[in-house]
């Protein structure tokens, strides 16, 4: 059959398999361990010569069916689950660098990566921060001993977006890992893949649950990398597919041996919430847009950050890449106009942190997400002290419109 849409694909992945009961949803499986008839069999699980449900803290039946339809959205070749967002990162950086390698990021990052890739150094793994908007700068911090090179697709909180594809030919060439967060589009707007991502991380937390009721994490081997020229590959994962060599050991060193499991319950919402991504990414890009036009035009607004406005640095880049503008925006409001005034005058905007909820939601980032890494970072970043994020949700756009009008107003 031919190959099926985003969204059809999605829906019936589950019925791809035979489900118990002709089940439309693939249950959740709460078993710790798994029963085998024959002991051969087991032995063959363990050794890695057969498929199979060993202990949940690997593998887990309905944590396997989300796997499959992230693989499927990412146009990948293998997908693993973590907790949580932060987690999938850390198996990555745990599983894959060791002592020695030099590691290159974005200076623009979500604050707790930024935090965690700050802890590299004291496992003797240097990191060096680039402005990922100058592809020349991430040319120059290329090192003999360069391993990976992780960017995110649109910045947070001030939408920054590098040169996604430059970065992409460059690591190929230079036999890098290319990491892309891609928790800010998501796999609707956009695919890693076609940029030649080596691996894709993300927040299932965020846009792909979209309910904000679960937490969850995921990292997507595109297929893309040639292993067999990775330093850091333990022999012992060298087996099967070359192209999922390195999933097998971020599985094993990243997963089993850190214990950062995403629970079957976690795992059954996050596959429903990721049925209607497509139709709720189309109806925030939208709101989004809306909005940004509107604050662009507000006498209170000083900067209004959005890819979809023609304004923004890179809006060609974004319109090039991305399906969508997405639904990140922030606003630096005008000087002498109080941030928490204006929050505090918001009826149906939540104040709250998260990201990608149906639900819209602001925060003030300086004061808040963006606080423990002080000004000077802040100020590399681009966030001042008015600067409101937010992550806009499915609500009617009249709705916010008027609210946020009524806000400034105050
Ligand atoms: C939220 C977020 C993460 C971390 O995800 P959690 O599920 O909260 O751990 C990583 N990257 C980006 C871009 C995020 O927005």
């Amino acid at each position: 059959m031919a190959i099926k849409g985003f969204t059809t694909t999605i829906l019936h992945s589950d019925r791809s398999k035979d489900i118990e009961h002709g089940s439309l949803h693939k249950p959740i499986h709460t078993s710790v361990a798994f029963e085998y008839k024959e002991s051969r069999k087991i032995a063959e699980v363990f050794q890695g010569k057969a498929s199979g449900y060993t202990y949940a803290r690997q593998v887990n039946p309905t944590v396997t069916a989300l796997e499959e339809k992230i693989t499927a959205m990412e146009g990948g070749v293998a997908t693993a689950c973590f907790s949580t967002g932060m987690a999938a990162i850390t198996a990555f950086l745990f599983a894959m660098l060791r002592s020695g390698d030099h590691f290159v990021a974005s200076s623009f990052l979500f604050g707790n990566t930024n935090s965690l890739f700050n802890s590299l150094k004291n496992f003797g793994i240097d990191v060096t921060f680039v402005d990922i908007t100058d592809f020349s700068q991430v040319q120059a911090a290329i090192r003999p001993n360069t391993k990976a090179l992780f960017a995110e697709t649109i910045a947070n909180p001030c939408t920054q977006i590098g040169d996604l594809a430059a970065i992409g030919d460059f690591c190929e060439a230079h036999g890098i890992v290319y990491l892309v967060d891609n928790t800010i589009t998501s796999p609707y707007v956009f695919q890693p893949k076609s940029v030649k991502a080596s691996m894709v991380i993300n927040s299932l937390t965020k846009c792909v649950g979209g309910h904000g009721d679960a937490l969850g994490g995921a990292i997507t081997e595109t297929g893309l990398f040639d292993w067999s020229t990775f330093d850091n590959l333990i022999d012992t994962y060298k087996t099967g597919n070359p192209a999922t060599w390195g999933l097998t050991q971020i599985k094993k060193k990243g997963l089993r041996d850190t214990g950062a499991t995403l629970s079957p319950q976690a795992a059954h919402l996050l596959a429903l919430g990721a049925e209607t991504i497509a139709l709720r990414m189309e109806r925030s890009s939208a709101n989004a847009m809306a909005l940004a036009s509107f604050f662009e035009a507000h006498p209170k607004v000083n900067k209004v950050y959005y890819p979809g406005l023609a304004s923004h640095p890179q809006h060609d880049l974004a319109k090039k890449h991305f399906k969508t503008f997405g639904f990140l925006m922030s606003i630096e409001l005008q000087e002498g106009v109080d941030c928490f005034d204006f929050l505090d005058a918001l009826e149906l905007v939540v104040v709250s942190s998260n990201l990608g909820d149906n639900r819209t939601l602001a925060i003030p980032v300086a004061h808040t997400i963006f606080y423990e890494m002080g000004p000077a970072r802040r100020a590399e970043m681009g966030i001042a002290d008015g600067t409101v994020r937010l992550s806009i949700g499915i609500e009617d756009c009249d709705d916010l419109l008027a609210d946020f009008s009524h806000a400034l107003a105050g």
